[in-house]
């Protein structure tokens, strides 16, 4: 209970009031942010959420999801009313068959029976943004706030067991790069999406245990269902996966739970809010808007005490079409592990949407766009279109827009604004650390690599 009321304790500014206005102009003092453009709030309504001369452009968007927890915070804007409380009140999610399908439907936009924007792994945004996963078509993207960090981690068969692949990896290195000597074939791991989050995570963790992912295994791109009944059947060895797949994985016994990503990289950047740049071009202030409700929606879910309503609103027919029961863990951070390891009973190793112990979940630090891109260069994705930290800097100035999260963020009269658009060195469960400043020296440091 003591990890709740350390979250809950940042969690305490999420209604327009009197308060709110008042923590602005003490935020104003102290935070002092690069690119802050809005007036002080001084002049603003205590309690009208939506000022006259903000209303929104329209009040409609088409933003697609994914039924995992990475998508809470939209839901929860939808169904507790947020996104209408700053006029955006006519919000429709759209589900996604799976992430291919997500970047077609807003390479079409809304306009053409597509949607706007919505959940993405990163760096999709980029990508579509550069044409690279569009067969060459840029669709320019913004991305505007960051939707969780945690909720992921790699599920191992349960055929496995005893055998030592748990976080660190090393003392089971041989065995797992013995296989096409001793079972015929490589060990095979799965992601749902190749060049982005889950594949990075489980690249990460092979390659800090001495495992080269391109050589010594194979790691390809398989929709989930597959991947399960690959892992029950003896058929597919490891899933680079997101709640609420690893606790069926456990409870099913088809496997247990090698590492969360709470383990691999404590509070690391997980999937965001993009929206097509022409849309958010058109719509200024609808856009602020969207992202005012998804901040309340991500307060509102970091607090304790709304879990149980965020899991039964979660679950429903209209969403995840789960049992409740499969999202209580995670949202309790009651992570079993299986195969001897001891079990998580944290809130802080599940999914988190607002803040953290490092700072924001919701602002989208630059230094985690370079990160995704960073590890682009490291294993040699797209490496014709993205060669260098110059080009890669470039677009992340030209997609990340945490510019108008600040704004939006004052003008809403939240607190827990960051005062720098990185959040400095980053430590992973290995030892190894990025900076920022000199994404060259991570590189550098690493063993594996394609560069
Ligand atoms: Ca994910």
């Amino acid at each position: 209970m003591a990890q709740f009321s350390r979250i809950s304790r940042r969690n305490f500014l999420y209604t327009a009031g009197a308060s709110a206005a008042g923590s602005i102009l003490l935020k104003g003092c102290a935070g002092n942010p690069p690119s802050a453009t809005s007036e002080p709030a001084a002049d603003a309504p205590a309690a009208a959420p939506v000022a006259a001369a903000d209303s929104p452009e329209v009040a409609t968007v088409k933003l697609g999801y994914i039924p995992i927890v990475e998508s809470a915070g939209l839901i929860i804007a939808q169904e507790k009313g947020f996104f209408a409380k700053y006029g955006m009140t006519g919000v429709e999610l759209s589900k996604q068959a799976n992430w291919a399908s997500a970047r077609d439907n807003v390479t079409i936009g809304a306009g053409g029976g597509g949607i706007d924007g919505g959940q993405w792994q990163m760096p999709m945004p980029h990508l579509i943004s550069e044409g690279i996963i569009t067969n060459g078509q840029k669709v320019p993207m913004y991305v505007l706030a960051q939707l969780n960090t945690q909720g992921n981690g790699i599920a191992i068969s349960g055929i496995h067991e005893g055998k030592g692949v748990q976080l660190d990896l090393k003392g089971a290195a041989d065995y797992i790069k013995g296989f096409p000597a001793n079972e015929g074939r490589k060990f095979k791991a799965a992601h749902t999406f190749p060049n982005v989050n889950q594949d990075f995570w489980i690249r990460y963790w092979f390659a800090a245990g001495g495992i080269d992912p391109d050589n010594d295994i194979d790691l390809l791109a398989v929709p989930p269902a597959e991947t399960v009944q690959g892992m029950r059947n003896g058929t597919m060895d490891a899933f680079s996966t997101g709640d609420p797949w690893p606790y069926r994985i456990v409870t099913d016994k088809i496997g247990y739970m090698a590492a969360l990503t709470h383990q691999i990289w404590e509070f690391h950047p997980e999937e965001y809010l993009a929206i097509r740049a022409d849309w958010v071009d058109a719509n200024p202030k609808a856009t602020k808007a969207l992202i005012k409700g998804l901040m309340e929606a991500q307060q509102w879910c970091d607090e304790p005490a709304n879990r149980p309503e965020l899991v039964q609103i979660c679950a429903g027919r209209n969403y995840f079409n789960i049992p409740p029961e499969i999202l209580t863990p995670p949202y309790e951070g009651a992570y079993t592990m299986g195969d001897g390891q001891p079990a998580f009973d944290d809130i802080n190793a599940g999914p988190l949407y607002w803040t953290d112990p490092k700072g924001s979940v919701s602002y989208p630090y630059k230094s985690h766009d370079l990160w995704f891109l960073t590890e682009t260069l490291r294993w040699g994705f797209h490496k014709d279109a993205i060669a260098d930290f110059d080009t890669a800097k470039r677009i992340i100035d030209a997609v990340n827009r945490e510019d108008l999260w600040r704004e939006a963020a004052q003008e809403a009269g939240f607190s827990d604004i960051p005062d720098k658009t990185s959040r400095g060195v980053e430590t992973f469960f290995d030892g190894t650390q990025f900076d920022p400043e000199n994404p060259q020296a991570y590189l550098d440091s690493l063993t594996i690599k394609r560069v």
